[in-house]
């Protein structure tokens, strides 16, 4: 590949999303120049999306930025901090213009959702593989950590869990194709992350975190960074109408281990019960509870018919199939 095409890429990321009065300098020197507000915390988070082992050859390039962006605002979001600038690491196969121009149309439609800038990045040669860094802020005094949940706190959702998952496995098992194929799949392609409930959940809820490798995977995380335990009531998931069916024949893997949801799960003490939801309920954010922490460790499923399950160990990660 010639250095030109690489030049007319960065150019061409150079004015991809609106300007921050923040940025001092943005892409076009060796680093950005950025300035935090005073009293904040700068909260920063990385993920890699690599062909063939995250998405599909082939995928479509638009959702593909979308996505990219989208599973670091979740991050964020699960901590409740407010996104300000992005870094881009793309490496091509190829300089293929169009294929550019879609990914940086899905990408930048979801950063000037969020106001957000792209500050800076690298542009190499390779099979092909995105890494986006996002930077927000929070008062480091109220972020939503894994790790500050206590037992007798009511355990929320937001969304509804298991419409990627089901979506993936649709895809693998070549189904024949249904009434729920375009939802699922906007589902799995366009996650929306819950960035404006997180900052909503600051002062409000003790810990948060973003499903993205199941409920039950994160809601360990959760629950070993705490040590507490937890009691989930299966009856009480929030589910859409294909994802209900499975549960409903018994089929409760997608909702309970299904990845790449980016809904929120959080925590919240009795005390602040009522703040919490009726400031949900005035944001306009669809929240369920779902269940409670718990002093002894390991999380419990109560079924709908009030069977409990067996003890799950904390963290207990291979509940995938
Ligand atoms: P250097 O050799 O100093 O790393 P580069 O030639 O890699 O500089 O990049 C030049 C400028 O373009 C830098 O400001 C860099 O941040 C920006 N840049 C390069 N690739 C991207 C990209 N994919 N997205 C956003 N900015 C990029
Ligand atoms: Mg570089």
């Amino acid at each position: 590949m010639a250095v030109s095409e690489f030049d007319l890429i960065r150019q061409y990321f150079a004015n991809a999303t609106g300007m921050r009065p923040d940025v001092l300098i943005g892409i076009g020197d060796d680093c950005a120049l950025l300035r935090v507000p005073i009293g904040k915390s700068l909260a920063v988070s990385v993920d890699t999306l690599v062909e063939g082992r995250h998405f599909q050859p082939g995928a479509d390039p638009t959702s593909l930025g979308h996505k990219a962006l989208a599973v670091n605002l979740s991050d964020l979001a699960a901590m409740g901090a407010e996104p300000a600038w992005v870094t881009l690491a793309l490496t091509l196969p190829k300089a293929d213009t169009a294929w550019l121009r879609a990914f940086v149309d899905g990408f930048a439609a979801l950063a000037s959702e969020y106001g957000m800038q792209l500050v800076g990045g690298d542009t190499t040669r390779g099979p092909l593989s995105i890494t986006v860094q996002v930077h927000g802020f929070v008062d480091p005094a109220l972020a939503l950590k894994r790790s500050n949940a206590r037992a007798g706190d009511r355990l929320f959702l937001s969304g509804c869990v298991g419409d990627a998952g089901l979506a993936l496995q649709r895809l693998r098992d070549d189904m024949p194709s249904s009434a729920d194929d375009a939802y699922l799949a906007r589902r799995l392609d366009r996650p929306t992350p819950r960035v404006a409930l997180g900052q909503l959940l600051l002062g409000r809820a003790n810990a948060a975190i973003d499903v993205s490798d199941g409920l039950i995977a994160d809601l360990g995380h959760i629950c070993s960074a705490s040590g507490a335990g937890a009691r989930v009531e299966l009856e009480r998931l929030p589910v859409s109408a294909p994802v209900g069916a499975e549960c409903a024949r018994g089929n409760w893997q997608h909702a309970l281990a299904g990845g790449d949801d980016y809904e929120l799960l959080f925590s919240v003490e009795e005390s602040r019960l009522d703040a919490m939801q009726s400031a949900c309920r005035e944001a306009g954010q669809q929240i369920q509870e779902i269940g409670r922490l718990v002093d002894n460790s390991g999380i419990v499923l109560v079924y709908p018919d009030g069977r409990l399950s067996e003890e799950i160990p904390d963290g207990f990660d291979h509940f995938r199939t």
